[in-house]
């Protein structure tokens, strides 16, 4: 289940935010091993809680109003930033689209490649399907499409992490080898630098792209912003601060940036 709020028909800019809701479906909930409490605590490490609330502050405040796609399910639902196979990393630590093992480890669920495929039917191939239209229609509309991903990360690695022993910056950008150009990093750069330090890549790197678009349509840019938890609200879990203020006018700042990239040639 995903939420799509219209953006301008003349923005070809898409905020998404994949990771902000604590909402699991009654079948996604009956395959979970954990009782409540430990769901709550979960869900707590897991959630890039109130990520939502930034982007729907910057899309509220942007001079051309983005498109957002947010999953409306927690990412324990399935998780649409993975690879839904072998290809997915993150499968290593059971964390592919399904994930079958918590942030510290434990079992989260049995190995049940059949309640997968479900899982995988019911919400992954819908949520990638309308994101996919979502870009088509930028592109239709605009000529082109410019992917924010919003996301956040805690300020102590988790024992899930891949790479937990690189810099955890305030603000990660995750950037694509074939769709993050120059000038979409560079408008990140100076949106966020007055609120926070920056780094490339690390602990997360990477960002969102439909498959149907990766790698040959240029017109496609993509970039990930990984907010620093610490920065915007209390963890794990807890209530937004006022650091969150400041966060969604860097995000604001970064899509009107983008958005009047149209008029600038391309470089
Ligand atoms: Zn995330």
């Amino acid at each position: 289940m995903y939420a799509q709020t219209p953006g301008a028909d003349r923005s070809p800019v898409i905020l998404h935010v994949p990771h902000s809701s604590r909402t699991l479906t009654p079948a996604a909930r009956g395959s979970v091993l954990l009782d409540d409490t430990a769901l709550s605590r979960e869900l707590d490490h897991m959630t890039d809680a109130h990520t939502d609330l930034i982007a729907g502050r910057a899309a509220d405040a942007a001079a051309v109003t983005p498109w957002t796609h947010r999953n409306a399910l927690s990412r324990l639902v399935v998780d649409p930033e993975r690879f839904p196979d072998e290809r997915e990393e993150m499968r290593a630590v059971g964390m592919g689209a399904v994930y079958t093992r918590t942030s510290h480890g434990e079992r989260l669920r049995s190995d049940d490649p059949v309640h997968e495929r479900e899982l995988l039917a019911a919400h992954f191939v819908p949520y990638a399907d309308a994101f996919t239209r979502l870009v088509d229609a930028r592109l239709a509309a605009t000529g082109r499409a410019v992917i924010i991903d919003v996301h956040s990360y805690p300020s102590r690695a988790l024992p899930y992490e891949l790479h937990a022993a690189g810099a955890r910056p305030a603000v990660c950008l995750g950037t694509d080898e074939h769709h993050t150009p120059p000038w979409l990093l560079e408008a990140a750069r100076r949106a966020f630098t007055d609120c926070a330090e920056l780094g490339l890549n690390t602990p997360f790197a990477g960002c969102y792209v439909p498959l149907k678009h990766y790698a040959h349509t240029t017109e496609v840019s993509a970039l990930m912003i990984e907010i620093r938890r610490d920065l915007y609200m209390t963890e794990p879990g807890g209530a937004p601060t006022d650091g969150l203020a400041a966060v969604a006018r860097a995000l604001t700042a970064l899509v009107d940036a983008v958005t009047g990239q149209a008029a600038r040639p391309t470089p």
